[in-house]
């Protein structure tokens, strides 16, 4: 186990916070009668959602194999990035780093909370430069290091992560919004190994429920009492609880749908051979692939017009629109409007 101090790293205002405890739901009752919360008595939502989210902690602790008390549950990881971001960084003060490009949602809750953001530019493969990382890492008092495996948006993973964790002395958040296409193991099983890592994961990809806002934390004890503390106590909402506890019986849904992506994949990569305004097709761990064109600009208006929804990456990467596995007909129309141009 790597020599780490968690407090040594938390804000001073956050050591001292005492979390929101919702004496019902840290409390075991047989049939309570609920005049506590100042609910409305009738209907069928009428009722707060369980503010420590137990039952569905507990399923998931089953699933991933950590105890419940290493997970937090987030309104999207999004939520789980501002609540790190808050928990360790001190505003005007401390600094994150970032892969450049990467997920751009960890520099804008960094610039929100008044932190500076620094960024590691990826090679012409989009690797991290291990030099290029000592060298900042040494350099600099760095709180946070957000790596994203498989990278969004060009799609590969981060090979080597554990040289990444063992060398940097703040918090090494490995966002895998997109491990479930990868076949890579998930960095939840190095949680043992290195206090200093949290783990995100998401019910936004390959579970399919993005419209349900969940996301997961996995992380030291310590680290997820801090998540607990500053959360907002409802964060998330019953819906979305019972949504996830039921899709997580469901684990044949979860198969079905990274094979159906992993698929169609293999299909759209197939196709985009054959089209002549593609310059590159860059490899891909995720469900999504970030191309090069002959000339970016012109194929992202070509396809707007056609009413196909794509994500223009330039001028930060040249040329290159990140266009995510849809559908077979949503793809074929894809294809099609590409053929035409
Ligand atoms: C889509 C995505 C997420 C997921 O965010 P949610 O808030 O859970 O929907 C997280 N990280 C990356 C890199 C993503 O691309």
């Amino acid at each position: 186990m790597k020599e780490f101090n968690t407090n040594s790293l938390v804000r001073e205002n956050i050591l001292k916070l005492q979390p929101y405890i919702s004496f019902r739901d840290h409390n075991e009752f047989n049939a309570p009668v609920l005049l506590d919360a100042n609910e409305c008595p009738f209907g069928e939502f009428n009722r707060y959602p369980d503010s420590s989210q137990k039952r569905l902690k507990n399923k998931l602790a089953a699933f991933k194999g950590v105890s419940p008390a290493q997970i937090a549950i987030g309104n999207g990881s999004d939520e789980l990035i501002d609540l790190i971001v808050k928990i360790f960084c001190e505003p005007k003060k401390d600094a994150i780093l970032m892969m450049n490009p990467s997920f751009a949602m960890y520099g804008f809750y960094a610039a929100v909370n008044e932190n500076e953001v620094l960024k590691l530019d990826l090679d012409e493969n989009f690797e991290i430069v291990k030099d290029d990382f000592l060298k900042i890492a040494q350099e600099r008092d760095i709180k946070i290091f957000f790596l994203c495996s498989p990278n969004n948006p060009t799609g590969n993973s981060v090979e080597d992560i554990e040289f990444f964790i063992q060398n940097f002395k703040g918090i090494v958040v490995i966002d895998e919004a997109y491990i479930e296409f990868s076949g890579n193991k998930s960095a939840i099983e190095l949680l043992s190994k290195y206090p200093n890592l949290i783990v995100l994961q998401t019910f936004s990809k390959a579970w399919g429920t993005a419209g349900a806002r969940v996301g997961t934390a996995y992380a030291s004890e310590e680290i997820i009492r801090f998540i607990n503390t500053v959360k907002a106590p409802y964060n998330v909402n019953s819906l979305s609880q019972e949504l996830v506890l039921n899709i997580l019986d469901d684990e044949k849904r979860l198969k079905e749908n990274v094979q159906n992506v992993l698929q169609e994949r293999a299909w759209l990569e197939d196709q985009f051979k054959t089209i002549k305004c593609i310059e590159k097709v860059f490899p891909t761990d995720a469900n999504f692939f970030l191309i090069k064109m002959k000339e970016g600009k012109m194929v992202y208006e070509k396809m707007l017009e056609e009413e196909v929804l794509t994500s223009q990456r330039s001028p930060a990467i040249q040329d290159c629109i990140r266009i995510n596995v849809g559908s077979r007909e949503e793809n074929e129309k894809l294809i099609n409007v590409l053929k035409e141009i």
